[in-house]
């Protein structure tokens, strides 16, 4: 056990719906075990300016439904500066924060290594709807923004069955094609374009495009992650290449509101909880993961090594679904 009396938590980098739902349950998890909690506002930027508000169990209350971070997020330059991690080492000190909980992605938990290279004691929830952290099969957002792009898409199919049309959508993703796998799988899609496969050749794309049309499909659905991009000059060279009327749609950051999924409230909510154990517990600089259907952590350092690729038969299955 520790002698852990408050601790601090943060959103940082990319909001992501259910975030929420895991402050909450950092604090209501605090607080039923004795410790008090200190919210940092929009992030690294917010504890380098000392931006600190007190938490408790009402400031919580009704937030889970609500997509976004009630603390704010931000991107902070200044902390990836060889004095930030120090600065803001300092200020927690000050504060008497005896452990941080930084909620966010993988840069955001290149800023919670160093951290605690200056002695911070942290712990890392995984939030990014781009599922693109290597330890954990599972991010805060991810769920609930996939859903939303298969909507979405659901929706432009309509319109482009009624005009007969090709249409490229663009996800979200980053570097990462998480979120365009799973819509090409969900919404049925002709194919794909992501960043793990850029070997991909587009002449595959518009041939599958032109040889499901001669089985007999009046639309095709095309989606775009944006680590690829350029859809609007995809959607030319595509309607060039077939003579198809081809329209390009970037869903944008449609993807990151709204209210979480079931999915992100409950494990974002187990993820909040855990890591108020982990540092309750005596645990140090740990990243909290979702692996192999179990909840699990990392060393931090063991963490940020790990890799993760695409699942190899997800891609293939997605492939043969797409072409036969
Ligand atoms: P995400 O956490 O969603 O991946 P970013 O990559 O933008 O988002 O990172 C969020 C913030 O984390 C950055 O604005 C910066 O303050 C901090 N950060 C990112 N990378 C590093 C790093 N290598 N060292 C220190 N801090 C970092």
């Amino acid at each position: 056990m520790s002698d852990i009396k408050t601790i601090g938590v943060l959103t940082s980098g990319g909001d992501a719906p259910g975030m929420n739902a895991a402050i909450r349950a950092v604090v209501r998890t605090a607080v039923a075990g004795g410790i008090s909690v200190k919210g940092i506002m929009e992030g690294y930027k917010g504890l380098l300016e000392n931006n600190f508000i007190d938490m408790d169990s009402e400031i919580v209350s009704d937030i889970t439904r609500r997509g976004g971070t009630i603390l704010y997020t931000a991107r902070c330059r200044d902390f990836m500066t060889e004095e930030g991690p120090v600065k803001a080492a300092q200020i927690l000190k000050e504060n008497g924060i005896d452990g941080l909980i930084v909620i966010g992605g993988d840069g955001s938990f290149r800023g919670a290594q160093a951290l605690a290279g200056q002695g911070v004691n942290v712990i890392g929830i995984p939030g990014t709807i781009d599922l693109d952290i290597g330890c954990t099969d599972y991010t805060i957002g991810f769920d609930t923004a996939v859903n939303t792009a298969v909507a979405a898409i659901d929706n432009i199919k309509d319109t482009s069955m009624s005009h007969e049309r090709c249409s490229i959508i663009e996800v979200m993703g980053r570097n990462a094609g998480y979120i365009a796998l799973w819509c090409e799988i969900a919404n049925g899609a002709d194919g794909i374009l992501i960043p793990e496969k850029e070997q991909f050749d587009e002449q595959d794309l518009i041939e599958n495009i032109l040889s499901n049309r001669n089985k007999g499909k009046t639309h095709h659905i095309i989606i775009n992650a944006e680590g690829v991009g350029n859809s609007l000059r995809l959607a030319k060279r595509i309607e060039a290449a077939t003579g198809i009327d081809t329209r390009a749609t970037i869903l944008g950051h449609i993807q990151r509101g709204g209210a979480p999924s079931a999915k992100d409230r409950v494990y974002a909510s187990t993820m909040g909880a855990y890591a108020v154990d982990l540092l309750a517990g005596g645990a140090r600089d740990r990243i909290i993961a979702y692996k192999d259907g179990k909840f699990t952590d990392f060393a931090i350092d063991e963490a940020l090594a790990m890799k993760k690729t695409i699942d190899a038969y997800q891609f293939l299955i997605s492939r043969l679904i797409a072409q036969y």
